[in-house]
């Protein structure tokens, strides 16, 4: 017989998973009923009224789709986009060119506007390739995971309605960590994942759709071409009618709803700060020891600190050390920032002083054991003047 299920603990602190509350994983133990029973039916209802709140949209179309943020993706990009349709996709990391590929495995034109690894986009640099396109939709990653930079959305959603184009939002590391406002931003559809900033395991991908977005969808000429993310279809079971289309991931949705649930209690406001006064800490932690960020300044994530690897330093050593000897787990840099950045997310319920703390003594002492030069608790130090500094 194999071993039951026994993981190690950890402290998650990388791109995602992140660790998901007590009282989140308390909720996938529930029992599970019907996807049709009544109480199920009520959950869907508040869980969707709760994410309208967290994604700040007034769209009847908000809910979960059964997969992670990779099926959020794909469910906005193959409703949108019909056999030909000119895609616009910003690609300054790893999800933008995610991105691209899905868009053009649903038949799209794509074209893109690129900017270096770690910078963001203007709202000229979007004019300028608008100026010679005219696409459906543009697409824009909030939150780039594999870069830790900000993308500023306002700004941009102007040039892209007055282009007269959709605008498609990745936020699935942004939601539950910085503000996202869908209606005031007038984003036509957003996407989220449940492993990232809302401290769930993975499994749902939090959507939502304006008016616009689904008038475009209800005008489609061709079938969408996946049957399992059509929109039409899961809207007649989010919907009043409730009509049967997959068994909808029972466990998984309360465990979501109890992480949105927690989000709400502590107030969007209150969790926004939160996650940005740990970055701060970390921030000033990881300067007094000589580690840069790799994002532009001025626009860091807070719940996704992509730093320089410093140089002479074995990238992969510290990680296991990380792992293996504190419990504590990092990422790595991807594609272009392999083996140079490490990527420390401080992301839902991770986002805690004594992660950040913890994080920093171990860090210094395998610094140390690689003959990296630093003065003793300089970093412990520093992240503790900013908590002080409120007290
Ligand atoms: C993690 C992530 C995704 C993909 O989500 P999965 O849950 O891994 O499928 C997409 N976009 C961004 C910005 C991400 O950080």
């Amino acid at each position: 017989m194999p071993n039951p299920i026994a993981p190690p603990t950890r402290i998650l602190m990388g791109p995602g998973p992140s660790d998901p509350h007590p009282r989140v994983l308390a909720a996938l133990g529930a029992p599970t009923v019907g996807h049709l029973d009544p109480y199920y039916l009520q959950v869907m209802d508040e869980m969707q009224q709760m994410l309208r709140d967290l994604f700040r949209t007034k769209n009847q179309m908000t809910f979960a789709i059964s997969g992670t943020g990779s099926a959020g993706m794909e469910a906005t990009l193959v409703n949108l986009i019909e056999p030909g349709d000119e895609v616009l996709v910003c690609v300054n990391g790893v999800f933008g060119g995610r991105m691209v590929d899905v868009a053009q495995r649903a038949g799209a034109q794509v074209s893109t506007v690129d900017r270096p690894w770690g910078e963001v986009f203007t709202a000229d640099d979007l004019r300028d390739a608008l100026a010679s396109s005219k696409p459906k939709l543009v697409a824009v990653v909030m939150a780039e995971t594999s870069t830790g930079a900000w993308q500023p959305i306002e700004e941009m959603s102007a040039v892209v309605h007055e282009a007269g184009a959709l605008l498609l939002v990745d936020a699935v590391t942004a939601l539950g960590g910085v503000p996202v406002e869908v209606d005031a931003w007038q984003i036509d559809a957003i996407y989220s994942g449940t492993q990232k900033c809302l401290g769930c395991p993975p499994g749902l991908a939090p959507v939502s759709f304006s008016p616009r977005a689904m008038e475009v969808i209800q005008g489609r000429k061709t079938k969408v071409q996946s049957w399992y993310l059509d929109v039409t279809m899961l809207a007649n079971y989010w919907g009043s009618d409730r009509v049967y289309h997959h068994t909808a991931p029972i466990n998984m949705t309360y465990a979501l709803y109890e992480a949105v649930r927690l989000i709400h209690e502590e107030g969007l406001a209150a969790c926004f700060a939160r996650h940005q006064h740990n970055h701060a800490a970390l921030k000033a932690g990881l300067s007094a020891i000589g580690i840069t960020f790799a994002a532009q300044e001025g626009h860091q994530l807070p719940m996704l600190n992509a730093v320089r690897v410093p140089a002479g330093v074995d990238d992969a050593a510290v990680r296991g050390g990380l792992l293996n000897r504190f419990g504590i787990e990092i990422g790595a840099g991807l594609g272009a920032f392999k083996g140079k950045v490490w990527r420390i997310g401080l992301m839902g319920h991770t986002s805690r002083a004594g992660n950040v703390l913890l994080f920093l003594a171990a860090l210094e002492q395998l610094l140390a054991e690689q003959s990296h030069e630093c003065s003793p608790g300089a970093s412990i130090a520093a992240a503790n003047a900013v908590y002080a500094a409120d007290n």
